[in-house]
């Protein structure tokens, strides 16, 4: 029978539920337990696709082409296992159940209400995840914060959930801060009680406490908390801020979080957590004999959130080299307001990022022809790749009015344009091209000798394609399509064969990295900028 633990959190939100679930969920698969972790965001929106990154960062996208929480990317990273749409569900999507179903006449002429039938839909959806494979244990987080009106239904699912299963099968861990008063000196617990009470409101009594804090917890501080929480002693487990959030696992499995869960689930904890490669992959993350700097070229960079799959996945192939990469974000938009080379003269790498619209195009495109003409190492991811396609049919090929027709819609040269499914399309949510799809490589090109494979399976987000019409013109210039779909000859690779390594992906390799298994794409470009910094320093 499959187990249930729902992460809850109290008193603010950003403690880390994710990292906390992921960290947990690590540590249950070491111990050779199947999991899987599941997000449950309380807005409305029926998935995060439609939303613009400055709201809740990223947009993760799964291998069955669901546009999820950043969270699910967190749970990949740690687990090495794929989610898929069933591991991200919204009170959107909820309520599109629910009301289809009465619009079908499902429910016999009753009053449809958020008790039974909204929660009934939040049970099946958490419980659908075990139907579809045999998981030991599924881990739920709980978006939002207890207190919040809209995380309500989500409760009251979990206490019905706790009557019918018994606390032996349905755990709740409340995820709550200690903040520390710097002028009294004191950790105070006042927040958390409340956090406890107000679960209690719900008809739910928390299992477990996971206290985020800034300094260590005293054995009274704990003592207190277990008392006033009606939790026992080795219940109140400390998150103490970490270095990384590599660390957590290391650190829960210290705080026997693992244990605690299992015996209240009365699961055997036989088999003791090794993490041998997690742990090999720490040590090189934090002894690295090199460094570099690699621009990260955006337009949401005031939330690193919105690039959060990119900057792990440097920090997965940077611990690979053995190599601190130092990711210096740099606005394009900055880039357009001119001095191109003095932004850029003095990195090692540039990487250019996806995105959506016109707004800050021109500058990506100037920067790709700085690092084209200097031989700085160029990755470009998706829009990047666009980018870099419209400046070597620009300024290579010489094709006139080259252009992505996202930004401009009519041009003589339309290098990136939509097709003729795209046209069609009238509906924004869930209608880009998403998820796998296969790509061929060219023998003898970087990204081949990069992955060591004649064919790989990447994740795709986006609505334009590189125009097959110009294929030939371009490769006459000397662009190589060193990757392609093998069902619908679609681009999805294109490098230059005369620069150090220049490298544009139609597709988004930072989802698939992980620390245990870097993306060969980004191990690759990290390589580059290092040989790059080391030529250089001898010249
Ligand atoms: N805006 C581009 C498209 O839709 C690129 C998308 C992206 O970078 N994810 O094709």
């Amino acid at each position: 029978m499959t187990k249930y633990i729902f992460v809850a959190g109290g008193v603010t939100s950003s403690l880390g539920k994710g990292i906390i679930s992921a960290s947990l969920a690590k540590l249950l698969q070491e111990r050779r337990y199947k999991v899987t972790i599941q997000k449950l965001d309380p807005y409305i929106n029926v998935d995060p696709g439609t939303l613009n990154p400055y709201e809740h960062g990223e947009c993760y996208v799964t291998e069955d082409g669901a546009e999820t929480d950043l969270d699910l990317g967190h749970y990949e990273r740690f687990l090495n296992t794929p989610t898929s749409q069933n591991n991200n569900v919204t009170t959107g999507r909820i309520y599109q159940t629910v009301i289809n179903k009465e619009r079908e006449g499902a429910y016999l002429g009753k009053t449809v209400q958020v008790i039974p039938h909204i929660t009934d839909e939040i049970k099946r959806r958490i419980q659908l995840l075990a139907e579809k494979e045999d998981f030991d244990i599924v881990i739920t987080e709980i978006g939002g914060t207890v207190g919040d009106i809209e995380s309500l239904p989500y409760l009251e699912a979990l206490r019905q959930m706790r009557r019918d299963l018994g606390p032996e099968n349905c755990l709740c861990i409340l995820l709550t801060l200690v903040p520390y008063l710097s002028a009294a000196k004191e950790l105070k617990t006042k927040p958390t009680q409340h956090a406890v009470k107000q679960l209690l409101q719900a008809g739910i009594q928390a299992d477990i406490l996971v206290c985020r804090t800034e300094h260590q917890l005293t054995k009274e501080l704990k003592q207190k908390l277990a008392l006033f929480c009606n939790v026992d002693y080795k219940s109140v487990i400390e998150a103490i801020d970490a270095d990384t959030i590599y660390d957590v696992p290391l650190l829960m499995l210290r705080q026997k979080l693992d244990v605690r869960v299992l015996k209240k689930l009365k699961m055997k904890t036989s088999t003791t957590p090794e993490l041998i490669a997690w742990k090999e992959f720490l040590w090189k993350l934090k002894n690295p004999a090199e460094e570099v700097k690699i621009g990260l070229i955006g337009k949401y960079n005031e939330l690193p959130d919105a690039y959060k799959s990119i900057y792990e996945a440097f920090v997965h192939s940077g611990a690979y080299n053995e190599c601190n990469v130092k990711v210096v974000s740099i606005h394009s938009q900055v880039i357009e307001a001119g001095e191109v080379e003095e932004h850029l003269k003095d990195l090692h790498g540039v990487l250019v990022a996806p995105g959506f619209g016109e707004r800050g195009v021109e500058g990506k495109i100037e920067a790709i022809n700085f690092v084209r003409e200097a031989g700085i190492p160029f990755f470009g991811i998706c829009l990047g790749m666009q980018c870099a396609v419209v400046e070597f049919a620009r300024n290579v090929a010489r094709l006139k009015g080259a252009a992505s027709t996202e930004v401009k819609s009519r041009t003589q040269s339309p290098v990136i344009d939509l097709m003729n499914d795209q046209k069609k399309v009238k509906k924004m949510g869930g209608t880009m091209r998403l998820g796998s799809y296969k790509c061929k490589l060219e023998k003898g090109t970087i990204a081949q000798k990069a992955y060591g494979r004649q064919e790989v399976s990447e994740r795709h987000r986006h609505r334009y394609e590189f125009n097959n019409k110009f294929k030939k013109d371009l490769k006459k210039a000397g662009l190589v399509l060193s990757g392609t779909n093998p069902d619908t000859k679609l681009v999805e690779i294109v490098e230059l064969a005369d620069h150090p390594f220049f490298v544009g992906v139609q597709f988004h390799p930072e989802l698939r990295s992980t620390p245990e298994k870097p993306h060969p794409l980004f191990v690759a470009f990290v390589k580059a900028a290092m040989k790059y910094k080391a030529d250089n320093e001898k010249a």
